[in-house]
């Protein structure tokens, strides 16, 4: 009997370059790099976060049922939700896979931008659907989600994904034209907000609470600073809580990343720091870098190196002890992706980086 099915299609997941495996290979301090490659939070967790953390070490043995029914409460007074219509997951990611398993049946289609996060896409696979994109790329050479261009790439897909801001471009969209793709569109519109924290635009969120046809993800990764931990939440239409609830895996956060999560809600102030943080990032680097940059409203800058190649760009900041986030994974071969992280690490990359950009332009003409 052949036990695995066919996963020719399939491909694994291209995660940022970690500290430890760039410092085994290049011998290098791990203390010395600077990790701009996963858009992490380079502040760390909230103060608070640690100590909910330690705290919760002698409460592991036991499943975390009433903290999980509680978190939920929590997260839906910070966003302004009925409890009823907030879901959490391990990570948005866990709450893509599982709002999946409630709407997805073999054969059916998730419709992506390009360039975007792969995630949607692998989700949908391993849940025997398929992936197709629509395109972000505008005359003028940038990206911008248009609400046309969506509508007619769609051919009847489950799921429509909005990512705003989106990565790893960083555009961002309007609720106007979420709300636009949703009237035009049958399927469930997805609006992936894992990096609205740092941006100035309207979440889609009360339009979940309104419609039935758009959900929101968000997650406590990025401006929250627990990536490590695996929260994300959802804000889902009326209805569908209950039959998220029906396909989750049980206990699917466990009880020191609820304890942190709640932690992480109660300091504003970790948060506004980030925030701020991230804006005087990209700022700096879209003033200061020598490569032309794009637009973004989240804490990282897409930087175009051609015409050098960015694996190489990207491999040579490594050596330098620089990790950036080569997209050609993305289906961008000209590009490289910079977290913004602490200002001395912003400093540092933008020097190394037109640093090595110069070197690499010489070099090929
Ligand atoms: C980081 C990221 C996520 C969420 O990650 P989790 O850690 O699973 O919450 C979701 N979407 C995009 C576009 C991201 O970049």
């Amino acid at each position: 009997m052949k036990i695995l099915r066919d996963l020719s299609e399939l491909d694994e997941y291209v995660p940022g370059r970690g500290v430890e495996e760039v410092a085994r290979e290049h011998g290098l301090d791990p203390d010395e790099l600077a990790k701009l490659a996963s858009n992490e939070n380079p502040l760390g967790p909230p103060p608070a976060v640690e100590e909910a953390v330690r705290e919760a070490a002698p409460t592991v043995n036991v499943y975390p049922t009433a903290l999980h029914e509680d978190v939920r409460g929590e997260v839906a007074e910070a966003v302004g939700a009925p409890v009823e219509n907030v879901v959490l997951g391990a990570g948005a990611d866990g709450v893509f896979d599982t709002v999946g398993r409630a709407v997805l049946e073999d054969g059916d289609g998730v419709l992506t931008p390009s360039p975007g996060f792969s995630y949607y896409g692998m989700s949908a696979r391993n849940l025997g659907g398929y992936e197709s994109s629509y395109g972000l790329r505008t005359d003028d050479g940038g990206f911008g989600y248009d609400a046309g261009r969506i509508v007619d790439a769609y051919d009847g897909e489950k799921i429509v994904y909005i990512t705003a801001p989106n990565n790893p471009t960083g555009t961002d969209t309007t609720v106007e034209t979420v709300e636009r793709v949703a009237d035009e569109v049958d399927g469930l519109v997805f609006v992936d907000e894992a990096y609205h924290e740092f941006s100035d635009r309207e979440s889609a969120v009360p339009l979940a609470l309104e419609r039935d046809d758009v959900a929101v993800a968000r997650t406590f990764s990025k401006a929250y600073g627990l990536a490590g931990l695996r929260v994300g939440y959802g804000v889902l239409p009326d209805g569908m809580a209950s039959a998220y609830r029906k396909v989750v895996t049980p206990f699917c956060v466990g009880g020191v990343s609820l304890r942190a999560a709640s932690a992480a809600l109660g300091d504003d102030g970790h948060v506004t720091e980030t925030v701020e943080l991230a804006r005087w990032g990209r700022e700096y680097m879209t003033e200061n870098l020598d490569a032309p940059t794009y637009d973004t409203a989240a804490n990282f800058v897409l930087v175009d190196v051609s015409p050098c190649d960015a694996s190489e760009v990207a491999g040579e900041l490594e050596r330098r002890g620089v990790i950036v986030r080569d997209t050609t994974s993305f289906g961008l071969p000209e590009c490289i992706r910079v977290s913004v992280g602490t200002r001395e690490e912003t400093r540092r990359a933008v020097r190394e980086i037109n640093d090595v950009y110069a070197d690499a332009r010489g070099e090929s003409g």
